[in-house]
């Protein structure tokens, strides 16, 4: 065996047995903190809301032990145990070398990865979620939305591999810049047509009609001195029935999007505090700092891969006797997430530093009780587990626990 088969194995190990470890403490803490509602929330939650919120957790939890131990599985047989090697030999049979042959090993893999994920995705809608009361979804609509992601991946997906592909084989040494000047003007696209082509194949959009609300709601933008084109309402109900609401699109296209199943619960003045946090995030440039951090973390990585791609060990060492541009690619998809694990407490740690400064925003330019109310609401409906975990949360939670988050908001009410 050779040293990187060595050293991929220790990372997957360790990234695994982290993951579990911290499902594992999760799980018992929930466990522990099971019979009594904390003190702040006495008033609002009751015990059987708390019971409901431990119950929905552990199972999201358990789900994800499994879940964690089963993609591991997956990459050991594709690496180890010949899949890809397999998969290789397989699209040799049909193409030459070159990019019609990685564009096909690519599809090919991304077809048995959708199959293989379809019983998971099950069991998490009709197992989980419908237990609890939260799923809308039928079998049909489940099916059907597998068949357009896949349909919207194959179009965007395809093309994008395909030009990736050819600048690797052909753009010489720097290959890696240009191939991140292609993924950053796609990123771009797709974010300029999300909210206009892409979002309404999966539901309907229909502007806010409610005058009273929408009176409030534009008089909140014009404070906050934000132009928008449009206040949309889409049928989250159709799938889920949690709630939330969503900025999206950039420039013309820009538009802020309510879940009917959001505007359902809260009242006017509490759906006015939530758009406020929502328009702190825009104010205080959270979104490009997030998508600058994205597009410079992927020119590092591309520039990575295009050291990797000349090593031979980096095939060998995960047991693929067929070096290609693609097969490098796929490589690099399955190798660094393993390596780069360590690093999600302080992802998690950013974004949770901007919720609490969007809170902060919310609390300057809307009421401060009425964002409570509908953060208590909130979690309540979406059934979110009050008693994280400290270290779990610390690793994985992108928005800080309600205790903390509601303390905070308290200090700014006196
Ligand atoms: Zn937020």
């Amino acid at each position: 065996m050779q040293t990187f088969s060595f050293v991929f194995l220790a990372a997957l190990t360790l990234a695994a047995a982290t993951k579990l470890w911290l499902g594992m403490r999760h799980l018992s803490h929930i466990q522990r903190h099971r019979d009594r509602v904390p003190g702040e929330f006495a008033n609002e939650i009751s015990l059987d809301a708390h019971h409901k919120a431990a119950d929905y957790s552990c199972a999201k939890t358990r789900f994800g032990l499994f879940a964690t131990a089963f993609e591991c599985g997956v990459i050991l047989v594709l690496t180890f145990g010949g899949g890809l090697q397999l998969l290789h030999d397989v699209t040799a049979g049909w193409f030459a070398p070159g990019v019609a042959r990685g564009v096909a090993l690519a599809v090919l893999l991304a077809t048995i990865m959708t199959i293989v994920d379809i019983p998971l995705g099950w069991y998490r809608t009709f197992g989980i979620e419908q237990r609890f009361g939260f799923n809308k979804m039928t079998p049909l609509l489940f099916f059907a939305d597998i068949l357009k992601h896949a349909a919207l991946a194959a179009a965007l997906g395809i093309p994008l591999v395909a030009c990736i592909l050819w600048v690797m084989e052909q753009a010489g040494a720097w290959w890696w810049l240009y191939a991140w000047l292609i993924w950053v003007a796609f990123n771009l696209f797709i974010l300029a047509v999300y909210p206009t082509l892409i979002a309404p194949i999966f539901n309907k959009f229909l502007p806010l009609n409610d005058p009273l609300l929408k009176e409030r709601i534009e008089r909140l933008l014009e404070k906050c001195g934000f132009k928008v084109q449009g206040l949309m309402i889409m049928d989250g109900s159709r799938r889920s029935s949690h709630g939330n609401a969503y900025f999206t699109g950039f420039g013309k296209t820009k538009r802020i999007v309510f879940f009917d199943t959001l505007l359902a619960r809260l009242a006017p003045t509490e759906i006015e505090a939530v758009l406020a946090h929502e328009l702190g995030h825009f104010k205080l440039r959270h979104v490009i700092k997030r998508i600058a951090w994205i597009f410079t973390a992927s020119l590092a990585f591309l520039w990575l891969l295009a050291q990797l791609m000349s090593q031979e060990w980096f095939y060998s060492g995960l047991n693929v006797q067929a070096p290609s541009t693609a097969m490098a690619l796929i490589l690099f998809f399955i190798v660094v997430p393993q390596f780069v694990f360590p690093l999600q407490p302080v992802t998690s740690f950013y974004s949770r530093k901007h919720e609490f400064e969007a809170d902060t925003y919310a609390a300057q330019h809307a009421s401060v009780p009425d964002l409570i109310s509908a953060l208590v609401k909130l979690y309540k409906d979406n059934a979110s587990t009050l008693t994280p975990d400290p270290l779990h949360s610390a690793f994985y939670d992108s928005h800080p626990p309600a205790t903390l988050r509601i303390a905070r908001l308290q200090g700014y009410g006196k």
